[in-house]
């Protein structure tokens, strides 16, 4: 019997080494709101609740985060010319003091920023990450080749694995992550980033992206401005779209039936790229949708305009 669902199995092939397991509390995919609506404004990249767990200096600073817990995103603005590290790793500062980092799904409790203002002594600031509990997604009698591909196609997905890499290894000085990022489609929310995914008993890699479920053929638009890093099609994620937004900030777009881009095109936020569809591993018609930052998939949830109740 093959059950159906309406996300996309496709991240448990990406990131061979991500940790899998640790995840024994059984949540649910719930607080998922039903058929959002294209929003036509930015969201702000700041969430205040979180800005206000800053140390106070780096707010007056001028630093606007979106997330300071697992699978979180942070972007915002250092007085130009400063130095900025996260844990020891120097990130590119923007001509305007644009900054951009994140945190992994399983980050630990601890972070340490360092900003050196120009002409200044380095400042020392841990970052609290909160822990996340992820939802566990348990689905059982799938066809034993949907869920432990050939070696054929193994190899092929080896491939296909180290394209995306490098296509989203780009770090470019572009600054387009600041202005915050659109939904890329209008559609019911039908997966979340982080959950655990166990097929015929086998825990899998966690679901990376966020998934809408929409008819085939419906836009999908680019969340930010950038240039198109990747177009092609994969055996798991079918016709996909990566762009980057610069700092290694990218999204992806997976599972399209047409793509409208091509490799190296710049695109504007809100620009059409490609259609809805079910191309790749899927088991109903979606976009797949991830962000990531230098190779660390993050949650896109909190950085979209709210899904619109509906
Ligand atoms: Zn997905």
């Amino acid at each position: 019997m093959r059950l159906s669902w309406d996300g996309c199995p496709c991240c448990e092939a990406q990131d061979p080494g991500s940790a899998t397991g640790g995840i024994r509390r059984r949540g649910l995919l719930g607080t998922l709101a039903a058929a959002p609506v294209l929003a036509p404004v930015l969201a702000p990249v700041l969430a205040p609740a979180i800005a206000r767990a800053l140390p106070a200096g780096l707010v007056q600073g001028g630093l606007a985060t979106g997330g300071l817990a697992q699978g979180g995103f942070v972007a915002g603005r250092v007085a130009p010319g400063s130095r900025v590290a996260l844990d020891g790793r120097a990130l590119r500062v923007g001509r305007g003091g644009e900054v951009a980092f994140g945190f992994g799904r399983d980050h630990g409790p601890e972070a340490l920023l360092a900003v050196t203002p120009p002409g200044g002594r380095p400042e020392q600031h841990p970052l609290g990450i909160a822990r996340r509990a992820w939802p566990v997604q348990t689905i059982t009698g799938l066809p034993p080749a949907q869920v432990t591909p050939d070696a054929e196609a193994l190899q092929r997905i080896g491939a296909e694995r180290a394209r995306l890499a490098a296509a989203r290894a780009t770090d470019s000085p572009r600054t387009d992550f600041i202005a915050g990022f659109l939904r890329p489609a209008e559609g019911r929310v039908s997966g979340v980033f982080g959950s655990q995914r166990v097929l015929n008993g086998q825990p899998r890699q966690p679901h990376y992206g966020y998934d809408i479920a929409a008819p085939v053929g419906r836009p999908i638009v680019a969340a930010a401005a950038g240039v198109v890093t990747l177009a092609a099609e994969f055996f798991f994620f079918g016709r996909l779209v990566v762009i980057d937004h610069g700092h290694g900030v990218n999204t992806l777009y997976a599972h399209c039936s047409t793509i409208d881009v091509v490799e190296g095109e710049a695109v504007a936020a809100g620009q059409r790229i490609a259609a809805i569809g079910a191309t790749g591993r899927v088991t109903g018609a979606h976009l797949h949708f991830s962000l990531s930052w230098h190779q660390v998939w993050l949650d896109p949830a909190p950085v979209l305009p709210p899904a619109p109740l509906g």
